[in-house]
């Protein structure tokens, strides 16, 4: 579903992301780990196109991201065919990026409502079912700042999932947080990893987590996979001397 192909990013004389390749297939539950720095932020924004690489290719769900064809020829890609293959990508961040003078119901609507076209009610109910399941139905009508920050992003993911997106992005999504509330968000991330289809792409310190709900763990190491495998595998008995520096660093 997604795929990365030698793609190369560099800020400056930084090269960060270094021919990179990997690919994620769908449905599956992929963790990027590795030391600050390594690159896995940048993976996510390339990904939300918040960024562009400087070579190589990325795809999503079959269509390039990067590039589109015309005639034949592949050429970088316009406006309007990122706008299209983006739709089937949602992200939720660090800091939640609620809107503030939005009530939590309309947060979770907006989108849907002005980039699909959904009817209004329709988006309205979707945007309930989805508050039930990360446990905050009786929020609807209250405003971001009257939530907890593990309250305001479980609203944030609601709000991802409301595009129905195939892939989640979540991006170091516990660590704005206090250490009371990690557990309600990780909890409803487990959820959902393990009650949908949903492809999920996430970057994150928390190893346990990150042990619960992936298919695959990718070791980074300078803008490079170093390893990669199973929870089980790189966590219990990783191959690369870098990998368990990292490990008995963060475990
Ligand atoms: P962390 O775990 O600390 O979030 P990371 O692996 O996600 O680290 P990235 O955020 O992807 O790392 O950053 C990789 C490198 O790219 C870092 O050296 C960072 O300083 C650099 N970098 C990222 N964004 C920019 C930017 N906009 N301009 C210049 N350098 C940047």
């Amino acid at each position: 579903l997604i795929r990365f192909d030698r793609v190369v990013k560099r800020f400056g004389a930084n090269t960060v992301l270094d021919e990179l390749d990997f690919s994620v297939a769908s449905g599956k539950h992929v963790t990027l780990i590795g030391p600050s720095g390594s690159g896995k932020t940048t993976i996510l924004r390339l990904l939300m196109t918040l960024i562009k690489p400087d070579e190589g290719t990325i795809k999503v769900g079959g269509a390039y991201l990067t590039h589109e064809e015309k005639n034949g020829r592949l050429v970088p890609a316009g406006e309007k065919h990122v706008r299209e293959v983006r739709k089937n990508i949602g992200m939720v961040f660090q800091q939640f990026n609620l809107f503030p003078n939005m009530k939590v119901l309309r947060n979770i609507t907006e989108a849907p409502v002005t980039v699909l076209g959904l009817p209004k009610d329709e988006a309205e109910q979707r945007a309930r079912d989805l508050l039930d399941l990360v446990g905050l139905g009786d929020k609807c009508d209250a405003y971001p700042t009257q939530l907890s920050g593990g309250q305001q992003q479980r609203v944030a993911i609601a709000r991802a999932l409301a595009m129905r997106p195939q892939v989640l992005l979540l991006d170091e999504v516990t660590s704005a947080l206090d250490p009371e509330l990690v557990a309600g968000v990780l909890d409803v991330l487990r959820d959902i990893a393990h009650t949908t289809d949903i492809t999920m792409l996430c970057v994150t310190h928390e190893m346990n987590f990150a042990r619960d709900i992936s298919d695959q763990v990718l070791m980074f190491d300078a803008g490079r996979v170093i390893e990669s495998g199973p929870p089980e595998k790189i966590f219990s008995d990783p191959e690369h001397e870098r990998t368990r520096e990292f490990l008995s660093a963060v475990l």
